[in-house]
């Protein structure tokens, strides 16, 4: 029986990786520039952290893995990574910092959802958390930051939609006027919708089931209900992102799936051609209260998160390779099982010396040795036979000149080195 991978999942095998390494070394170049740090925090918490009464999207409540480890505690593999950012923020009271956090992650993310292209159950965001202020210039720089991903990374078909769920008092309001209008017709609504209308009647407007429905269509806009207050934010927001250039659009009907969320939220999305249903390659927006429901003081936060496989899938569809697989810069061939000694200590040099150097363990005959030094594109062979060595001497080709030479075994290393630069 053949063992199989779990249902959701995928590999990434070793001829693929380079792509995830040149990404993320990307990703860390651009978070150096914002003066971003890497925070690591555990893959899985205890379930309050993700299980908490004001949180009702169906990330919580119907995909999370829950388990009882040995000693019958309730734990939950994270399903997304600011909660548990917050929580460690919590405990190691960092609120007590002057500074102001700001932090990234790349990890994984579990979530029991219906896997298809761009939807897996274990998948990787790359986030970004900023906590500890309530500012429009704050919002911005996580819009611009995340637009200039894109652009980095050489991704033409990417669109920013950005919208406002205002202040406390706006989204209360919204949300009676989204009672008021959908009460009529909640029994033609979805029976999560018809739930989500009592708890969180703004995420009806994010329904997959309901997106057709007419009461979704003609719901009323987010923007009508907004203090005065928060339109000045929200504005204040625009003319920051205008004088950074970034080009978005505003959509008055993104409300983004997390029950946390208020002022801006925002999300990038996929603008290529085919690239299937799972378009949003990034999703953020400010949380008020989040701090202080996971322990700390009333303090806001602002965050995104961008799917790392979604990411890859769109460079992908564009054609755009940000890393090279690496390639060997020499291969020590034996022709001679004698000389096994001899090649490691050749391979060894070559390797201090900060060198990409390789040498079969297979018992390989001279003809796959070579073959496999060609499959890697070495770009020089050393070649071990008897009469050079006993002439202390290797024989050394260049395999793209095709020039073959013998040199001092103790000289090679260094001649490769002189020759690459
Ligand atoms: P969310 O945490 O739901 O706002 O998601 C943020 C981003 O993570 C999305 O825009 C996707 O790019 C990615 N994402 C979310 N869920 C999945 C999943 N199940 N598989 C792959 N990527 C995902």
């Amino acid at each position: 029986m053949t063992l199989k991978k779990v249902k959701g999942t995928y590999d990434v095998l070793p001829e693929e990786s380079f792509r995830w390494q040149a990404l993320e070394a990307k990703i860390r170049e651009l978070m150096e520039h914002y003066y971003y740090k890497e925070m690591r925090t555990p893959i899985f918490e205890y379930k309050e952290v993700f299980h908490r009464q004001s949180e009702q999207s169906d990330m919580v409540q119907k995909e999370t893995y829950d388990f009882f480890d040995r000693a019958n505690r309730e734990i939950t593999l994270r399903p997304e990574g600011t909660a548990g950012i917050i929580r460690s923020y919590v405990e190691n009271k960092r609120h007590a910092n002057p500074d102001l956090e700001k932090v990234y992650y790349i990890g994984p993310n579990f979530r029991y959802e219906r896997p298809q292209k761009g939807r897996y159950r274990q998948f990787y965001q790359f986030g970004v958390e900023a906590i500890g202020a309530e500012n429009p210039g704050l919002d911005a720089e996580l819009i611009v930051l995340a637009y200039d991903l894109i652009k980095k990374i050489g991704l033409r078909g990417a669109k920013v939609r950005i919208n406002t769920l205002g202040d406390t008092k706006s989204r209360a309001a919204y949300k009676n006027a989204l009672i008021e209008h959908f009460k009529p017709h909640q029994d033609t609504l979805c029976a999560d919708c018809q739930n989500r209308l009592i708890n969180n009647p703004l995420r009806i407007l994010d329904c997959k089931i309901d997106a057709k429905h007419n009461a979704v269509l003609s719901a009323p806009s987010t923007q009508t209900h907004l203090t005065p207050e928060s339109k000045a934010y929200f504005k204040a927001v625009l003319d920051h992102l205008d004088v950074c250039n970034v080009h978005y659009e505003i959509n008055n009907r993104l409300v983004r799936g997390l029950d946390y969320y208020g002022h801006t939220v925002f999300e990038v999305e996929a603008d290529i051609e085919g690239f299937g249903a799972q378009n949003v390659l990034c999703g953020g927006g400010r949380y008020q209260h989040l701090v202080k429901e996971l322990g700390g003081p009333d303090i806001s936060g602002i965050g995104f998160a961008f799917g790392m496989e979604r990411l890859l899938s769109a460079l992908e569809s564009e054609g755009i390779e940000l890393g090279k697989e690496i390639v060997l810069d020499a291969y020590v061939i034996k022709m001679n099982d004698k000389h096994t000694i001899l090649a490691s200590k050749i391979v060894n040099d070559l390797r201090n010396r900060k060198l990409i150097a390789n040498l079969d363990y297979q018992n390989k005959s001279f003809k796959a040795q070579l073959k496999e030094a060609l499959r890697h594109q070495a770009k020089f062979l050393i070649i071990l036979g008897d009469d050079e060595v006993n002439q202390k001497m290797v024989a050394l080709k260049n395999t793209k000149t095709e020039q073959q030479e013998n040199v001092l075994i103790d000289q090679v290393g260094k001649i490769i080195k002189e020759r690459l630069e």
